[in-house]
């Protein structure tokens, strides 16, 4: 692969430190563009020299391969801008804090949005890629549209999406090889005190959830069920291979305790989903992105 032509390119740049689960091996290139325009920029060179490339909100859905990424990493971190289009409407960069989106926009306006988003690591970016929430909502029902390059494109294009664009944890107007670069959100206002709703679900969180290097929920939830219930009914509860651990709190949570490896990880989940498929004919799908 060429050098490629920018000043934000770092090579063979460590993985682990930018994910959540603080595993995988260097990427060869690591792009970190300072704009919008130097993202695209970015995004099209890697289309057309690199093989291999992916997109890095702020890693907390993904497991990286310890012997690392031979291709170009393209950062989002970057695209901090926001703007107010008045009416309850913003243009968010893909790079946004989606927590800082909460705590400074979302609450203090009493959106609804408050109850789905408050708790969720990561990216606008990444957010709207995952379709990530809860049960009480997700990203992509406050998006009007989103901001794309796509493999082939000479410049971004704005994508309306609509509710058929997008399903539980899941969309299909970005794939493997598109970048997000911003999106239109059209927030709604609600009577009820949004403070109150936030900080129940901040503490819901901290009850609930184990605290450590992860992914958040390793897999989907079956239809009609839960991926957790499943592997709990397993015994799987409290499993380790090498450092990695079904958290005993929450069995749908594999923890990085102590140095896990790559296979590590993948070494439970691979159990998790024996064991379920086995034991009730479900095949667990992985929410977690893995990039070996
Ligand atoms: C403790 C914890 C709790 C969690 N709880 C929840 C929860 O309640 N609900 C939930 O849905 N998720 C949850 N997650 C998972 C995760 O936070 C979300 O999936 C989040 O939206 C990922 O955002 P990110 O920026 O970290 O994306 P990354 O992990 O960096 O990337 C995720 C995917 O999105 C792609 N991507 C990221 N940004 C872009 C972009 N701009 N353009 C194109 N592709 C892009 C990546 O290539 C990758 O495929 C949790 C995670 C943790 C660690």
């Amino acid at each position: 692969m060429n050098t490629p032509p920018f000043d934000f390119a770092r090579p063979d740049c460590p993985l682990a430190p930018e994910t959540y689960y603080k595993v995988g091996g260097p990427a060869r290139w690591a792009l970190f563009p300072r704009n919008a325009r130097e993202a695209a920029d970015a995004f099209a060179w890697a289309v057309q020299n690199a093989e291999r490339m992916f997109i890095m909100g702020r890693g907390s859905n993904l497991l990286v391969s310890d012997s690392g990424f031979s291709g170009v990493v393209l950062f989002t971190r970057d695209l901090t801008g926001i703007e107010s289009l008045g009416d309850d409407r913003y243009r968010i960069e893909s790079g946004v804090d989606l927590q800082w989106l909460v705590r400074e926009i979302i609450v203090p306006n009493n959106y609804d949005a408050t109850g789905a988003l408050t708790g969720i690591p990561g990216s606008v970016g990444g957010a709207i890629v995952m379709n990530a929430g809860t049960v009480h909502g997700a990203t992509c029902q406050w998006l009007e549209s989103a901001m794309l390059m796509c493999e082939g494109d000479a410049a971004p294009h704005a994508f309306p999406v609509i509710v058929d664009d997008f399903s539980y944890r899941s969309q299909t107007f970005c794939g493997s090889r598109a970048l997000v670069l911003d999106g239109i959100f059209h927030f709604r206002r609600t009577e009820k005190d949004q403070r109150e709703v936030f900080a129940h679900y901040m503490t819901r969180r901290r009850d609930i959830q184990p605290q450590g290097f992860c992914c958040g929920s390793i897999f989907k939830n079956p239809p009609n069920d839960h991926a957790g219930r499943l592997i709990e009914a397993c015994k799987l509860k409290g499993t380790r291979h090498g450092g990695a651990v079904i958290s005993p709190l929450h069995a749908n949570f594999i923890m990085n305790e102590d140095r896990a490896t790559f296979d590590d990880i993948l070494a439970l989940i691979e159990l998790c989903k024996t064991r379920v498929h086995e034991q009730f004919g479900i095949v667990l799908e992985e929410e977690v992105r893995i990039i070996a």
